[in-house]
């Protein structure tokens, strides 16, 4: 839709991969609705994951014991937090959708998205109690997670090998994403392009582009323990 934001957060090494491909075809979806899309390579940036000492610039409140979450707590209070940091906050602020692409590294996301999650999401940006949940800072924002397995889907069923795949998706969707207040937007999960055949490969592509050229028609999900669990 002309005029909205999308901020797009990407981890993968290749440009070449399935994800490579999933985050260029929305890239194009979106840039031809007019839509002003930013991207955050994550590998190809060099993202630092760590939450460290350096994410403070000048002197700390406690110099005698860290603590990363007062210290990063006070130091967006103050503007002193690390520049990178900063840009991706920024970047976070401006959008009116977010979307995370990435591989399912062990349940999770992989380490790099982690850490951006970490360093970027500090209390008095993303969160500041009691203003968390449908209270959140991002209530007006919108998030999705686009992400890819090696599992296939009927691996990921409740009384399967891998168990339902939303029980995974708990501590992202709604211990994160949530939590700061996003509207949730189902997942798009590609399963298993590496022991699809060529076809299918292409079809989760462009399936993930058509879904996106009416994605702002979408309603979020009910993102309480239910829908995860039930
Ligand atoms: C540390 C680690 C932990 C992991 N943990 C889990 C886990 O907990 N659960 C799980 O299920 N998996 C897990 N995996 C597997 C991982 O999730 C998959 O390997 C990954 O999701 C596959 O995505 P990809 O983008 O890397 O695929 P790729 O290997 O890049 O893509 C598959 C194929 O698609 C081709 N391709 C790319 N673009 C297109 C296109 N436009 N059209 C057609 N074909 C195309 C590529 O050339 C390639 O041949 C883990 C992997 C690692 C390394």
């Amino acid at each position: 839709m002309a005029g909205k934001r999308a901020f797009i957060i990407y981890a993968h090494q290749e440009p070449k991969s399935m994800n490579g491909s999933l985050k260029d075809a929305v890239v194009t979806e979106l840039s031809s609705q007019g839509c002003q899309v930013t991207v955050s390579d994550l590998y190809a940036m060099n993202f630092e994951p760590r939450a460290t000492r350096k994410d403070i610039v000048g002197a700390l409140s406690n110099s005698k014991s860290f603590n990363y979450a007062a210290e990063t707590y006070e130091a967006y209070k103050k503007g002193a937090l690390s520049s990178d940091v900063v840009e991706e906050q920024k970047k976070v602020q401006e959008a009116d959708l977010v979307i995370f692409q990435f591989p399912l590294y062990w349940y999770s996301v992989p380490a790099i998205m982690k850490g951006w999650i970490d360093r970027v999401l500090c209390q008095g940006f993303a969160f500041e109690p009691p203003k968390y949940f449908d209270k959140g800072s991002f209530k007006n924002k919108l998030v999705i997670l686009s992400f890819t397995t090696a599992g296939t889907a009927e691996m990921y069923f409740k009384n399967e090998l891998g168990g339902d795949i939303r029980y995974i998706l708990w501590p992202i969707q709604h211990g994160v994403f949530h939590f700061c207040g996003f509207k949730i937007l189902a997942p798009q999960i590609s399963f298993a392009p590496e022991h699809a055949p060529e076809d299918k490969r292409k079809e989760m592509v462009t399936s993930w582009a058509r879904r996106v050229a009416t994605i702002w028609d979408e309603k979020p999900i009910h993102c309480i323990s239910s829908w995860y669990f039930e």
